[in-house]
Parts: structure tokens; sequence; C-alpha cells
């Protein structure tokens, strides 16, 4: 089927701020990050280059120590770099007082933990609700939070649960939740920082299987941290890091990002 039609915004959720054509959402180049550990510099990135287009579903796939999250806490704004350059939706970050970071944060970011980080005494609609009673992704009207905590709430598989507390939920629940809450304010990029690891590998397939099923009905631009060999295996656009260096690019089955095209699956 060799069908070359764009991806097209999903209409019944076309923001304008979903409207931009479709370039390069994220860019580093040639970015170097360092923490100073007492008296030694410990290098975690050491000249990272690469750009993310709106749309895509891509995997930053490395072992341990490798600098995934380093580089999902640039992208997502909690952090500059040490050297080089990362721009998010056109601003570049290493310019941006902390105001100013907060709001792009707020205002086109969604993140996903490995561990969840829900608030414990809040039930599963009021976290769902809570990000967008934050600033620049904030809601006023409460008929349409509602509507969206509901809208989002059931296509993650949980309207009978809105009432539950975190603790009174499965791992796969938990996260399902924290999905949910990441897409509520309808972010143009959701970043997921090893979204699986605390998850047995069937419920782990699920979840990226959902945030993957979302990314074609949405066009959101879906960025996750692994180690997963096999939760990799379902990115159309997987960096690998070793040491702080981005060692493959590899693209894909860009296609699969159409609408029309989210029942396939694809083995190897
Ligand atoms: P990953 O997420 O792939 O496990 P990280 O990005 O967390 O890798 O870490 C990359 C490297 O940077 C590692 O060597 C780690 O020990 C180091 N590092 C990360 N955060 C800090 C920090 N706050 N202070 C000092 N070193 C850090
Ligand atoms: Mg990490």
């Amino acid at each position: 089927m060799a069908d070359e039609t764009p991806p097209a915004a999903s209409p019944r959720d076309a923001s304008p701020r979903d409207a931009r054509p479709r370039d390069a959402i994220v860019q580093l180049t040639d970015v170097r990050k360092d923490y100073a550990l007492g008296n030694v510099i410990v290098p975690a990135l050491r000249g990272v280059s690469l750009s993310i287009e709106q749309g895509e579903f891509i995997s930053i796939a490395g072992r341990s120590g490798s600098g995934k999250t380093t580089i999902l806490n640039l992208i997502g704004c909690i952090d500059t770099p040490t050297a080089g350059t990362v721009t998010v939706n056109g601003q570049v970050t290493g310019s941006l007082r902390e105001r100013a970071l907060t709001n792009l944060r707020h205002a086109h970011i969604g993140f996903i933990f490995q561990s969840f980080n829900l608030l414990p005494v809040l039930n599963v609609f009021e976290n769902v609700e809570f990000p967008m009673l934050l600033g620049e992704g904030g809601v006023p009207d409460p008929a349409e939070r509602r509507r969206r905590v509901e809208d989002l709430v059931e296509q993650v598989g949980l309207a009978d649960h809105l009432r539950h507390r975190p603790n009174e939920l499965s791992g796969g629940q938990r996260q399902r939740v924290a999905i949910a809450r990441a897409l509520v304010t309808r972010p143009a990029l959701v970043l997921a920082d090893e979204p699986t690891a605390n998850l047995d590998s069937k419920t782990g397939e699920q979840i990226i299987e959902l945030m993957k099923r979302i990314n074609a009905e949405r066009g959101s631009t879906f960025v996750f941290s692994t180690h997963d060999a096999k939760v990799v295996a379902i990115a159309n656009h997987v960096i690998r890091l070793e040491d702080g260096v981005v060692v493959a690019d590899e693209h894909r089955g860009s296609e699969d990002r159409r609408p029309s095209a989210r029942r396939r699956r694809r083995r190897r």
C-alpha cells in the first residue's frame, strides 16, 4: 500500500498549536551536559545531535547511565545544556529564563514517569484534571475540564475507576492514569522516561501500545526512553545512546503514524 498521504492532524483534536506544518518540534545540536559531582565533572552527554518531527513515536534506547534521562530533561525544559543548543517548539531553551522555561513546559509538554508520580491524596479524576489547574496549560472552564478528563480516562480504559485513589489501582492502571494526565492539556510533545520499567513485560507492552494508539489518533509526538528491546521494537524512530553519544539513529515505517495505519502490527 504505497500511499504517500502526509499524516493529517486528527480532526477531532485540531487545536491551533497542533496545526503547525510537520517539521522539527525538537532539535538538539552538538549538546553536551556535564554534571558536577563534588570536584569531579561527569560528562552525561558528549555531543548529541538529533531531530524530532511532529507526530513521531520515538524511543531513546540505551543502558542505564547512557544519558536517556538527561536528554528527556533537556527536551522537557527541566534543565538546560552545558554546551550546544536545544530547540523546543522553535525556542532555544538555553536562552530562556526559569519562568519562560516553565511556561514552555506547561504549554507544550506532558510527562509520564517511571514511577507514575500520581498525587496519592487525589482520585483518578482529580489527578488527570490537575495539569489544567496550572498556569499556561490551564483550562478555566470546569465543564470543559470534566469533558476532557472523562474523554481521556475512557480512552485509557478506566472510565469505571474515576473515584479510585492511586493506591487502589494496579501499576498498569496507574500508568494509564499518568498517560491521561500527560495528555489532558493537549501538549504537542509527550515525554515518558522508562514508562514500562516498573511494570511486568506484558503490561509494559500494553502501555506502549496505548501510547502508540493515542499518537496515531491525536498526532501528539511521543518520546519515550527504555532499555527493553521489545518496547524499542514498537517505535518508528529509534535513537540509540551509549555513554552519552548517539550510536544509531534509525527511522522505520514512518507511515505508521497515519491514523489509517494504526491497527497494523509490525513484527520483526
Ligand atoms: P540513564 O537515564 O540512561 O540511566 P542518566 O541521564 O540518568 O542516564 O545519566 C547519565 C550519566 O550522568 C550517568 O553517568 C549518571 O551517573 C550521570 N548523572 C545523571 N544525573 C546526575 C547528577 N544529578 N549528578 C551527577 N551525575 C549525574
Ligand atoms: Mg534514566
